[in-house]
């Protein structure tokens, strides 16, 4: 029986984290709750699961005193991670450091704070579990094999643009935007699937989650988000994990790794069902945000933190109406341009990336 805290229960994660969890009452035991602003979700979580501790990070003066508190509630055993943003690293770090496992739906905190992570992880013993399907994925072909590995793949759905004209791409509206051909998910991540800013998240969560180098990991363009992930070792094999789109498995692959538990509320794989499976090339110079943060990635140090700030600002300017689609990536190419790169030494130095970017970056939107 292990405990579980949730971070960020009342998002698109968080409940099909209890999903899962709902199907394996035998194996876990939620221990925490904690949601963001919406009370009446988070109450109804309450009533059903009767978890020991349970918080609204609205109602938190500092923000995410409440995820540590979730953290540090005794009989946790593993830490789902499914806050959105630059908000959660905190909690991935302390629950790393106090030898727990992450189950990392956050890939914000791998991306601002790469260095740190791996160093909690390190130091407290801690196990770091990828959420996020396509990492699943190349985690389940690693299958502990990981030295024989030249190349990872990444696979990406394109987003709802994906064959657009770049002159209807800049001028797309927030509910085109909202609208995924393939996942249901949170507002900020769906977003950053139309702007491709996504896929360049993912690339340096792949970076330091596998330690693989930027030049061998590669993303290609699948609008069936059917197969999640691919590796290629180096005798040219190349392993593929597949299924249709849901969280559902991912999530119950990071709960009982490196187990894997029985489970038949999970849809089965139809090939036939399934259909053709197509694979293209990303088209990088209308989707800006891509080169940008991969670029980012490569730079390192400070780089990756001040991209996802200026994203994540740029992209809640966007929902917000007073930013074009079309200039997103602008403000991130604006704000990473005006950067002095850091080495990323401790948590004082991402902060202070992370605040000058902001406020950079709301400058650049006016
Ligand atoms: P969401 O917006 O649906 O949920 C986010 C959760 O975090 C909510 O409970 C919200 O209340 C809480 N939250 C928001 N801001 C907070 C703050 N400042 N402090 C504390 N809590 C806060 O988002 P989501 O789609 O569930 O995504 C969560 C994370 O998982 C993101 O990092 C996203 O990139 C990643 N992810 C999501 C999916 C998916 O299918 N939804 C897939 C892969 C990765
Ligand atoms: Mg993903």
């Amino acid at each position: 029986m292990r405990g579980v805290a949730i971070l960020g229960s009342t998002g698109s994660i968080g409940c099909s984290t209890l999903a899962v969890l709902r199907r394996h009452p035998e194996r876990f035991r939620l221990v925490a709750l904690t949601g963001g602003a919406n009370r009446s979700r988070l109450a109804e979580q309450v009533r059903e699961w009767q978890p020991a501790y349970a918080a609204l990070a609205a109602d938190d003066e500092n923000g995410t005193s409440c995820l540590l508190e979730a953290v540090r509630q005794p009989g946790v055993d593993i830490v789902v991670n499914a806050v959105v943003g630059f908000a959660g690293l905190e909690a991935t770090l302390a629950a790393l450091r106090a030898g727990k496992r992450v189950a990392l739906a956050n890939k914000e905190s791998l991306v601002v704070a790469g260095e740190l992570v791996e160093r909690a992880r390190l130091e407290g013993g801690g196990q770091l579990v990828p959420v996020d399907s396509e990492h699943s994925a190349i985690l389940q072909c690693l299958a502990e094999r990981p030295a024989a590995v030249s190349r990872i793949i990444l696979t990406a759905s394109g987003g709802p643009f994906r064959e657009w004209p770049a002159d209807r791409v800049v001028a797309a509206t927030v509910d085109q935007a909202l609208n995924h051909p393939t996942w249901r998910m949170g507002a900020k991540i769906t977003v950053d699937s139309a702007t491709l800013a996504n896929k360049a998240l993912e690339v340096i969560e792949g970076h330091f989650l596998f330690g693989v180098p930027y030049q061998s990991i590669e993303v290609v363009v699948h609008p069936q988000s059917v197969v999640h992930g691919l590796v290629e070792f180096e005798d040219g094999s190349v392993l593929a994990q597949v299924g249709f789109p849901s969280m559902e498995l991912p999530i119950l692959y990071a709960l009982g790794y490196p187990e894997r538990l029985p489970d038949a509320g999970v849809r089965r794989f139809d090939p036939v069902a399934a259909g053709a499976l197509t694979f293209e090339p990303v088209r990088a110079e209308v989707f800006r945000a891509f080169p940008l943060g991969v670029a980012a990635g490569r730079a390192g140090g400070t780089a990756p933190a001040v991209f996802n700030a200026a994203n994540e600002v740029a992209v809640a300017r966007f929902l917000d109406g007073r930013l074009p689609f079309g200039r997103i990536a602008e403000v991130i190419e604006a704000v990473l341009g005006r950067h002095r790169i850091e080495p990323v030494r401790d948590l004082e130095s991402v902060k202070a990336a992370d605040r000058w970017a902001r406020a950079a970056a709301e400058k650049e939107v006016g």
